[in-house]
């Protein structure tokens, strides 16, 4: 476990068990905890980062319902923590998917994989953006002299995806990957694009921290989305060029020459093949870019 100084009073916990970083915010009046591990031993691993450096209340933030950020909940439950805030569609995956999650942790976690011991019920993020969560929203977290913007740009890494903001730091949950490529497994890749450019825009923000690996500055986030929109076009391109008389589509991933490597990009190709097939709207609800995210007042 490390932990790395940001700014002042805003830290990243980075814990060794899929290189999670969770963040810590502190105010005058509570602390936020960003991402909470894959069960009680991380969780516990976090909380004790977490009291090394402040007796404040807690309050936590889930950026999306992946195992990894949500599983160690009870173990801040237990601590005092009330508010668990998330995407509404977090709260709804988890609740629907959480006791299947527990099947990805048997290796790391194996009272959570077993349901069996203190810490390991599945607590369900009780706090929203405001909305039905299909429309990009944010809402403001007031910690005592210091808040925190929890925001969601549209569909992504999953369908409820939030980043934090406070002062130039941003978590972004896993809508930024440092040090592997991107996991589509359950991904809107076209809303991703955008969300990534979208992130990659907001000024205010210097410090970009990514749920796995190093902080990153802008210009990787914005790589990233630019990776992503090649490779989205060239799985367009082929698509394009095998409906022609004639035309044949590539059978193998790596014929598509998709810029991830050859486990990511057969994730992405059936991901997008999933949503065609689907007819799923892989577009965001709203275009991000029009969504000007208002920033907090220096307080
Ligand atoms: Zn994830």
């Amino acid at each position: 476990m490390r932990i790395n100084q940001l700014r002042d009073g805003v830290f990243a916990v980075c814990t060794d068990n899929w290189r999670l970083n969770s963040g810590l915010v502190l105010g005058t009046r509570r602390a936020l905890v960003i991402d909470t591990g894959a069960g009680p031993r991380q969780g516990r691993e976090i909380l004790e980062a977490v009291r090394s450096l402040t007796d404040l209340p807690l309050a936590v933030v889930n950026t999306h319902a992946h195992y990894d950020h949500y599983m160690g909940n009870a173990v801040f439950r237990r601590a005092g923590a009330e508010d668990f805030w998330a995407h509404r569609g977090c709260a709804e995956a988890i609740l629907e998917h959480g006791d299947y999650q527990r099947s990805y942790v048997g290796t790391h976690e194996p009272e959570m994989a077993a349901a069996d011991g203190p810490d390991t019920q599945l607590v369900v993020p009780n706090r929203h953006l405001p909305g039905t969560g299909r429309r990009p929203a944010l809402t403001r977290i007031d910690l005592g002299e210091r808040s925190a913007v929890l925001f969601s740009l549209g569909r992504g890494h999953t369908d409820n995806d939030i980043c934090v903001g406070t002062d130039d730091v941003v978590f972004t949950g896993d809508l930024v990957e440092e040090g592997a490529d991107p996991s589509f497994e359950d991904s809107y890749p076209r809303g991703w694009a955008e969300a990534l450019e979208h992130l990659a825009g907001l000024d205010r923000y210097r410090v970009f921290v990514p749920g796995h690996g190093r902080p990153v500055e802008r210009t990787f986030v914005r790589q990233q989305a630019q990776m992503m929109r090649t490779a989205i076009q060239r799985v367009d391109a082929s698509e394009a060029a095998a409906a022609q008389p004639g035309g044949a589509r590539p059978v193998t991933a790596s014929m598509f020459r998709l810029p991830y490597n050859p486990g990511a990009a057969r994730v992405l190709l059936d991901r997008l093949e999933r949503i065609r097939t689907e007819g799923a709207a892989d577009a965001p609800a709203a275009a991000p870019a029009a969504l000007r995210v208002p920033q907090p007042s220096a307080d």
